[in-house]
């Protein structure tokens, strides 16, 4: 007998579907095309559906299950639930930056405060249908603990594979979750390749960015839809994105497509920026070359999440950026740094070095007039500080050391 997926596993998703060449398989443990060897991503079937619906939903981000590769009922399987945060209208950041209409969409407040619990929550009821033994991946680190905090809630083994030199906040957060948190003498580029070994060699194993790929993918969609529900059923302008595999900043472009085409929000154009560190630039180095090919690096830099020097999603990045008249920029460690602290003197929103990328690539995109700033912009923070703590902890500090006295305060001299 047969023990496939039960019926309306995947809800209105049909198929996998070749972003290369279109060759449609059936929705599985499957992410490269069997003819070409191109990407898969989830292709629909969309009924109608109504904003009001929507909104009558949960304040996660199953509200947009319908959009979702994930059953009707998926309200019922515990995940942890991640999503519709809030979009922050950042006026003392736009004063700053010189953007007269600027948010941040801030996602450090997930569950395991990163946006990565949104698209481990797909995977998740993924790897659940199909049967999966063990919830796993390869990670930067966000990933890592995002799969093993889900996979605790669920009552699913999880197993996670982090580069060994990984923030040692990053590595507690994963391992507070699971007994299986594997450091890999190596980079991410390493520990990915390790991953899709294991995959191929052990039985029902669901390495979520690996062989379910497609369905955690399709988690991020959920940043841009509730970006355009919060303005008010509209889309932004620009959107500035962080980008390591790329996979984000694509999902946010084909999400803005679906609620064009399902008529949820006016169609209109707008432009997609790219973020990327100095010290791990493949996407921003093709970008400005104006080359289709990108060249893998050897990452370097203080933003770890983004390390991924040869990232799967990059020429879909550059495509995005070229089509909607976006661009694809990078900032030194330096820069990174000085955007974090930028962002949480003038917000109030303490990111992680992403974030500081996010926000270091914004000031950049304007001073270099690639990014207009009399449009409304909205910059995504994906992560939290507390994790990467030692990339601002020689910037900021004490401003005195004092006795406990009046006398000594006012000595220091600190207003
Ligand atoms: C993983 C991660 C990203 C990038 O995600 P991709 O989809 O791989 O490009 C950005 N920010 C943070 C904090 C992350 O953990
Ligand atoms: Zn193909």
């Amino acid at each position: 007998m047969s023990t496939g997926p039960r019926k309306g596993a995947f809800g209105n998703a049909v198929a996998l579907s070749c972003r290369e060449c279109g060759h449609r398989t059936d929705l599985g443990p499957f992410y490269a095309c069997p003819d070409c060897f191109g990407p898969l991503e989830v292709a629909y079937d969309f009924p109608a559906i109504s904003r009001e619906e929507i909104e009558a939903g949960p304040a996660n981000i199953w509200r947009y299950k319908a959009l979702l590769p994930v059953p009707d009922d998926i309200e019922q399987s515990p995940n942890t639930e991640p999503g519709f945060t809030r979009l922050i209208e950042a006026k003392n950041l736009g004063a700053e930056l010189g953007i007269a209409k600027l948010w941040v969409k801030d996602d450090s407040t997930n569950p395991t405060n990163s946006f990565k619990d949104r698209v481990v929550a797909c995977a998740l009821s993924a790897a659940v249908e199909l049967g999966s033994k063990v919830f796993a991946c390869p990670s930067t680190g966000n990933l890592a603990n995002a799969v093993a905090a889900a996979g605790a809630r669920a009552g699913i083994p999880t197993a996670v594979f982090i580069p060994s030199n990984l923030e040692k906040p990053k590595q507690v957060n994963s391992a507070i979750f699971t007994d299986r948190l594997v450091a890999v003498e190596g980079n991410y580029d390493d520990v990915n390749k390790l991953a899709q070994e294991i995959a191929a060699e052990e039985e029902g194993w669901a390495f979520v960015n690996v062989n379910v790929r497609p369905f955690y993918a399709e988690g991020s969609k959920t940043l841009g839809y509730e970006i355009a529900e919060q303005l008010g059923w509209r889309l932004p302008d620009q959107v500035v994105i962080p980008v390591a595999s790329g996979s984000q900043l694509t999902k946010v472009h084909k999400s803005f497509q679906e609620l064009i085409k399902l008529g949820l929000v006016e169609a209109k154009d707008y432009k997609i920026f790219g973020a990327q560190a100095t010290g791990c630039n493949p996407v921003a180095t093709a970008f400005k070359a104006g080359v289709d090919a990108i060249r893998p690096v050897k990452p370097d830099t203080i933003a770890k999440s983004l390390a991924i020097g040869n990232p799967a999603d990059g020429i879909y990045v550059l495509d995005i950026a070229r089509q909607t008249a976006g661009a694809v920029e990078e900032v030194t460690d330096e820069e990174i740094r000085a955007g974090i602290i930028l962002l949480a003197r003038t917000e109030g929103v303490f990111t992680e070095t992403a974030g500081g990328t996010t926000v270091a690539v914004t000031r950049k995109l304007v001073e270099t007039g690639q990014l207009d700033p009399t449009l409304e912009t909205v910059i995504i923070n994906t992560g939290h500080g507390l994790k990467t703590l030692d990339a601002v902890a020689d910037q900021v500090g004490p401003a005195a050391t004092i006795a406990p006295n009046y006398d000594a305060f006012e000595a220091a001299n600190i207003i």
